[in-house]
């Protein structure tokens, strides 16, 4: 069955990157902590342990999930803000004689906007170009990766491509010289294997909405906890979170990563498998209906829900328009409402023409085989209205 009914107002969702359902587990175990668990955690009494103890449990999910362990985990309201705290909260402890972040031009913004600021300071900041597919260029980082660096942030997967990046090698090019590895994994983690011990990364962010989880929760994994890799917090207050995230714990959100965490470990592989295979479906579908259309991105390393498709000659605003039945985004949802080209297309090498005529489609869970036959329909036929 198709999941999309534009009679009743629910277009076919094809925006998995931009966010996930919450899976209806997820939302049942999230239930009872809004209004019978409620008590906070950091009380001493008995409720309050029992709600430190779903925390906890929660901390135990998600480290299993990565490969770490519960007390390396941070929890905080967004990746945004395990990304402004990997950064922001490095930076004061950086050394004099090292002044250098390492980053790509294809991070999410979360990472970009607090670099800049960090530029405005002094720090000298690094943006390792990539290839066609989006991949960054291993002789640039290590280039770019020296004596001065003290830190290296790359993603793991690119949310408006799919490009998966050389996450290990590039690690291990920032230990060599002393530096710490960050890595902005929200798009991988849940959707392709990730683990930290074998990605040798010291800091790593997830976000809660991606992975079919709620929204308003993220995590920061510090390899060997708080203790062993000091940040400064970027929110004072109480002391929760090992000082590092101050805020009374979002206990439901907790509960509903951790379990969502639980729910990819077991369902992982299988999803993958199925998603990609739609994916391909998709592609060959579309480009067997209108042979001008190409696929951007790394055809062999990418995420398997991700499809960036470019109509040459057309204006992807234009195009979804005409296709009320579908939701999907030009380029990345989180910077649509700029007119900018998008500026992960522009580093692929793409033109402005050809960034504007970028569609991202993205899969999921919920995706079926009927859902892509009606997409196809309807991309053809509004590309064919828009042609007369
Ligand atoms: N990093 C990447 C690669 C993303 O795709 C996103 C969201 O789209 C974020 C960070 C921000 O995540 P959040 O919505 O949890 O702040």
């Amino acid at each position: 069955m198709p999941t999309g009914d534009l009679q009743k107002g629910t277009p076919i969702y094809l925006d998995y990157l931009s966010t996930t359902p919450c899976d209806p587990e997820v939302v049942e175990v999230m239930l009872p902590f809004f209004s019978q668990h409620f008590a906070n955690p950091a009380s001493s009494h008995s409720l309050g342990r029992n709600a430190a103890g779903a925390v906890r449990t929660a901390r135990k999910q998600i480290a299993a999930l990565i490969d770490a362990s519960e007390d390396e985990i941070v929890f905080t309201a967004s990746a945004t803000e395990s990304n402004n705290l990997a950064i922001s909260g490095l930076a004061p402890l950086a050394e004099a004689k090292r002044r250098r972040i390492v980053t790509t031009q294809v991070e999410h913004k979360s990472i970009l906007e607090p670099l800049r600021s960090l530029d405005a300071k002094g720090f000298d900041i690094q943006y390792l170009p990539v290839d066609r597919q989006g991949r960054v260029l291993l002789e640039a980082a290590e280039e770019a990766i020296g004596e001065t660096t003290f830190l290296v942030s790359m993603q793991a997967a690119n949310n408006e491509i799919g490009t998966l990046q050389p996450v290990q090698q590039v690690a291990e090019l920032a230990h060599k010289v002393g530096a710490i590895f960050h890595s902005d994994a929200v798009q991988a983690i849940g959707k392709v294997p990730f683990s930290v011990s074998q990605a040798g990364t010291d800091l790593v962010s997830l976000s809660g909405h991606k992975l079919y989880g709620p929204k308003g929760i993220g995590a920061l994994y510090i390899r060997g906890g708080a203790s062993n890799t000091p940040l400064e917090p970027i929110i004072r207050g109480g002391g929760q979170e090992s000082g590092l995230r101050s805020g009374t714990s979002n206990v439901p959100a907790i509960v509903g990563l951790g379990h969502a965490c639980e729910l990819r470990r077991s369902r992982l592989l299988d999803d993958l498998h199925r998603v990609a295979q739609l994916r391909d479906e998709f592609e060959k579908g579309l480009t067997s209906r209108l042979p001008f259309v190409s696929v951007n991105g790394d055809p062999n390393n990418r995420l398997p829900g991700c499809s960036s498709i470019r109509f040459d000659g057309m204006r992807a605003d234009e195009l979804l328009a005409n296709c009320p039945i579908l939701a999907a985004s030009l380029g990345s949802a989180c910077t649509t409402g700029t007119t900018a080209p998008s500026y992960v297309l522009t580093a692929i090498g793409l033109s402005s023409d050809h960034a504007y005529s970028t569609i991202r489609f993205s899969f999921g869970r919920q995706t079926t085989s009927a859902d892509l036959a009606i997409a196809i329909n309807a991309i053809a036929s509004a590309v064919g209205k828009l042609d007369q």
